[in-house]
């Protein structure tokens, strides 16, 4: 793994307000990594220190190789950034409008221009920015971040307003940009979409980092019970199961259907006695945590913390 951003220690404060309170982490080249929090958890801000649009209070962050805070910081020109709030000058159109951007990070305009069609805008290129819907103008942020073939793509709530093809478009797009070697870190709410897309979660609460890793390992870490639907036949109305183990109280969900709580480490035992049930059972659907879940259970653990 090559790492392309290391963060260490790192501590942002607004006067009283600590925003990020001492942070590490290391991102590296092609991975896509969802940074997830409520609301004021400090996401935009770690991503505006990577920019070196903020110096940290505390700690250190290096990008590429170099400090982001310090005068000269070449590194910038590989970055991408997708703010959360889009805003651009209305009485340009959006051609004219990359091609600012192009020549402001120095790239081939040409090159940029195509980027156009690759977010879909190709047909409304020539129109002013002023009359773009939302997610039109969100699709052009989307092609101005990708200006130069970034090797670090920062993209602040992405989806937003964007309707569920586009959402997918995005999606390629930018995992064709990761399976190439960029690094992605893109923060969001949508945590369904997520859930199948980024190959790791970064979870944040209240500044600090609580979570890091890839779904499979926050489900181990969560030890949050996996959900076991049993399609049985013959089931008077009310009825359950007879054969299923004490260790497992199950309910009674419509039809035949019974769904039990298995700890994930009796989920296999579980299943033994379901399978040797024979004809009895007609189907099995194993439901593990979503990411939904597990965010909400690693925020109930931070509010544990002293
Ligand atoms: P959201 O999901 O709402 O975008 P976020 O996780 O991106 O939130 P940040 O914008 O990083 O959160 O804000 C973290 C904290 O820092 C919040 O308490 C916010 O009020 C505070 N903050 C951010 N920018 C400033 C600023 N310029 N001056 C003072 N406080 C700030």
């Amino acid at each position: 793994m090559i790492p392309t951003v290391h963060i260490t220690e790192v501590i942002k404060r607004y006067g009283r307000n600590t925003a990020v309170s001492g942070v590490c982490f290391a991102l590296n080249a092609g991975e896509m990594v969802a940074l997830i929090g409520h609301n004021g958890a400090g996401k935009t801000t770690l991503m505006k220190l990577m920019l070196g649009l903020l110096r940290p209070t505390d700690g250190s962050i290096e990008v590429l190789g170099e400090n982001p805070a310090a005068g000269q910081f070449s590194a910038r020109r590989h970055l991408g950034y997708l703010p959360e709030n889009v805003s651009f000058d209305t009485a340009l159109t959006a051609r004219e409008t990359q091609a600012f951007y192009a020549r402001l990070k120095g790239e081939p305009v040409a090159k940029a221009l195509e980027l156009l069609d690759v977010v879909g805008l190709g047909a409304a290129a020539a129109r002013r920015v002023g009359t773009y819907s939302k997610g039109m103008r969100q699709r052009l942020g989307l092609a101005q971040a990708l200006i130069g073939r970034p090797r670090i793509l920062l993209l602040d709530e992405p989806t937003t307003g964007l309707d569920p093809e586009l959402r997918q478009t995005f999606y390629d797009v930018v995992q064709r940009l990761a399976a190439e070697g960029t690094t992605v870190l893109l923060s969001s709410h949508a945590l369904t979409e997520l859930e199948e897309r980024a190959g790791r979660v970064i979870i944040m609460n209240r500044g600090f980092k609580v979570a890091d890793g890839s779904i499979d390992k926050l489900r181990n870490l969560a030890q949050l019970p996996t959900k076991i639907r049993l399609k049985v036949s013959g089931l008077a109305p009310g009825e359950l199961p007879h054969w299923l183990p004490s260790f497992a109280p199950c309910r009674r969900l419509n039809g035949h259907v019974v769904e039990i709580d298995a700890a994930p480490e009796q989920k296999i035992e579980l299943l033994r006695h379901a399978t040797a049930a024979g004809t009895a059972l007609e189907d099995v659907d194993v439901i593990p945590p979503n990411l939904d879940e597990l965010y909400a259970q690693f925020l109930r653990q931070a509010e544990r913390m002293p």
